[in-house]
């Protein structure tokens, strides 16, 4: 597979400038310019809704639910099956508790409020999207009946070094089936890395896919996880379809750069839903920490304006608040 590198470390799909990524000379270069070109972005804590379990719970609402507990973690349920991705429920995305990037919206829900999980998808390890505590804790609250997390290639390890080994890994097209759901690891074009060293675990968007049956019609979502816009999403498209429901990242893209080719901006997260032909899409990766440049209010404007450039409905592509329940 041409994403694998010789070495062991892996490589997006389109021949990016690979120095930035590659080098760490270049990229750490990068990183200082990066950070002493502009400050980030002047924390502002967005509006948090009281999430509506009770209505997230109800079996007898046979609709989609979808709770965006904030950043790129989104709590969803579409019939039987209870998803949360890339939980992080922590006040820093980092790996020490007193530096890094620090949340300024409150997750609009703490591990202990969370329903049962079943399946808990990962796109990646960096920071604010793999956060150890918040892992640790929703393993520990359902160590009867742990969920599946589902993990890119090269990841599992990672949860392993916990002691927890209820994970699978995929590779870019590979599937793994649980509770009649098809969950497929698939191209987006980011990088991965806890430390200087990178790409040493596969970063992924994810495909979910539950095949129609006697009593069910098919329903297809796509988690995008963390990326910056490629050729990917005519693939994905091409491979799987039409998407009932996407979450799409529309922060983090300032500035153009530096982030343009790791983190869409809200126009490049319209592409993405066009692209992939989605029904529904859900804004994700904004105003949860302030991890870039841009003002922390600003993706869901851009995101208003690109929309209506498009000819889209805001109803199409939402902006939701922390906490808001969405039915489909
Ligand atoms: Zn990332
Ligand atoms: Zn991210």
């Amino acid at each position: 597979m041409r994403h694998h590198l010789p070495n062991g470390t892996f490589r997006n799909t389109a021949d990016i400038e690979e120095p930035k990524l590659r080098n760490p000379q270049t990229r750490l270069s990068d990183l200082v310019r990066w950070k002493l070109t502009a400050p980030n972005a002047k924390p502002l804590t967005q509006p948090v809704v009281s999430p509506d379990i009770d209505s997230f719970n109800n079996d007898q609402d046979a609709r989609t639910k979808i709770i965006w507990v904030g950043h790129a973690t989104v709590l969803l349920r579409h019939q039987k099956l209870t998803i949360l991705t890339d939980p992080h429920f922590s006040d820093r995305a980092s790996p020490v508790g007193f530096a890094g990037p620090k949340r300024s919206t409150p997750p609009a829900l703490s591990v202990t409020q969370l329903p049962h999980i079943d399946v808990v998808v990962v796109s990646h390890d960096h920071y604010d999207h793999l956060d150890k505590q918040s892992v640790l804790e929703i393993q520990q609250r359902q160590i009867n009946n742990p969920p599946l997390f589902v993990v890119p290639l090269k990841l599992g390890q990672w949860f392993s070094n916990l002691e927890i080994d209820n994970w699978v890994e995929c590779d870019w097209w590979e599937q793994t089936t649980h509770m009649d759901w098809r969950f497929t690891a698939v191209p987006v074009q980011h990088f991965s890395g806890r430390s200087l060293k990178q790409n040493n675990t596969l970063w992924a968007g994810w495909v979910l896919t539950l095949p129609a049956t006697a009593e069910n019609e098919s329903y297809q979502i796509f988690f995008a996880g963390d990326t910056g816009y490629s050729s990917d999403f005519k693939d994905i498209y091409d491979r799987f379809g039409a998407f009932d429901l996407s979450l799409l990242p529309i922060g983090a893209y300032e500035p153009r750069w530096f982030m343009k080719e790791l983190h869409v901006n809200p126009e490049e997260a319209v592409k993405i839903h066009q692209d992939v032909h989605s029904k529904l899409s859900i804004a994700i990766h904004w105003g949860s920490f302030a991890l870039t440049h841009e003002p922390m209010d600003e993706p869901p404007k851009k995101l208003a304006e690109a929309l209506t450039k498009q000819n889209i409905g805001p109803d199409n592509f939402r902006t939701v608040k922390h906490g808001e329940l969405v039915l489909v």
